[in-house]
């Protein structure tokens, strides 16, 4: 029995929540088990290493019931026992600062303009000045559409004399499966990530991974708080257990999903996202429009934000969008009418971007902008 009407359904092209496939959808409704009976037990068994695969890592991946603002919190309170730096180009980035210094941590801010991304030499520049245990950036600021060069960020910190001794914590809270990302290969201590964004997925799960070198210094640290303790979320997980109780139908969509995600392969989802994103970039520039990003080589690739240069109402955009089933999302804050934003991550297909495009053709048209070759 379902109760899901196909004239309800409005396809979303949004930086989160995304799309969920009707497979997905079902398989939340299996029938409920206690979590502690040996059927949930198993479910996080099955689920952990294949959650390891996905975040190309050898350690462990807490997952909350929580979003993903929940891991922020749990990565400051966690790992930082003296000074972090906080890098930011962006919302998310602002708003981390504001969960870290809400958590009572000192905090030095690194603000990089919109649009523009963190580069390594500023973080290790700022680092430099010494004092700090931890530093903490966003990978993919959704805001913006911008993809800060985690890689060699990761690589400068490492390299400086005392790099060794700062926690590296990172929000891939939109990148996350969609954008290459290695914690063990490029020294990342935490990536945490929410279940809305590029895992497809119902919102309600955050997920975390964690590096020993973190998992022991949490140990050191007081007041970790108490929902997001990394040491009581060990001391479960290797029963294969949540200290509270999970959101177990969460659980059976992502069991789920994490077979088709490793069915395609993580390469191979790094490059559909990034072919979508080309596409939607070659649509945006020959329709006149201009990037948010100003450099190509950091354009996000989950999520494309497209200044409005052509002053277009974008909530009749989107009303026209609605009439043929789908959504896009407008500029995130500040730059809610200057901006809108297209999200093409999770399992969202070629074919499916090129729907949504003629559709936003057909909108330019008849409000007498040339659109030229379709997309
Ligand atoms: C959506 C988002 C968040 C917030 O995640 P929630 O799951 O809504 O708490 C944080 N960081 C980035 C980069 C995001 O895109």
């Amino acid at each position: 029995m379902t109760n899901r009407k196909p004239e309800d359904h409005v396809k979303l092209f949004l930086p989160g929540p995304t799309e969920v496939r009707e497979e997905i959808l079902d398989a939340q409704g299996r029938w409920m088990i206690g979590h502690r009976m040996p059927e949930a037990i198993q479910l996080f068994g099955r689920i952990q290493p294949k959650l390891r695969k996905v975040f190309r890592t050898e350690y462990r991946v807490y997952i909350t019931a929580s979003s993903g603002t929940g891991m922020w919190e749990a990565a400051s309170r966690n790992c930082v026992a003296k000074k972090v730096l906080h890098c930011t180009n962006g919302s998310f980035g602002d708003r981390w600062i504001d969960v870290a210094r809400s958590n009572g941590k000192e905090v030095e801010v690194l603000e990089v303009e919109w649009g523009k991304p963190v580069l390594p030499e500023m973080v290790v520049e700022r680092l430099g000045a010494g004092g700090f245990d931890a530093v903490a950036f966003v990978q993919n600021e959704t805001s913006v559409g911008v993809a800060n060069p985690a890689r060699d960020i990761a690589a400068a910190v490492r390299a400086m004399p005392d790099g060794q001794d700062i926690t590296i914590m990172v929000d891939s809270v939109s990148g996350m499966s969609g954008m290459e990302m290695e914690p063990d290969l490029w020294g990342i201590d935490i990536v945490l990530t929410s279940s809305q964004k590029a895992f497809a997925l119902p919102p309600g799960l955050a997920f975390a991974s964690v590096s020993d070198r973190a998992l022991e210094k949490a140990k050191t640290v007081p007041y970790r708080g108490y929902y997001f303790d990394y040491v009581e979320l060990e001391k479960y997980l290797v029963k294969d257990q949540t200290p509270a109780t999970p959101a177990i139908s969460l659980l059976y969509a992502l069991d789920t999903q994490l077979d088709t995600m490793l069915a395609e392969g993580m390469e191979h989802r790094w490059k559909r996202h990034l072919v979508m994103r080309d596409l939607v970039v070659n649509w945006a520039v020959s329709r006149g429009f201009k990037l948010f990003s100003e450099d190509l080589q950091y354009a996000s690739p989950t999520v494309t934000t497209i200044e409005n240069t052509h002053n277009l109402s974008i909530k009749d955009l989107n009303g026209f969008l609605r009439t043929r089933g789908m959504i896009i999302s407008n500029g995130y804050g500040k730059l809610k009418d200057k901006c809108f934003r297209i999200g093409h991550m999770g399992d969202w297909q070629v074919a499916d971007i090129e729907e949504l495009l003629n559709n936003m053709d057909e909108y330019l048209q008849t409000i007498g902008i040339a659109v030229g070759e379709t997309a």
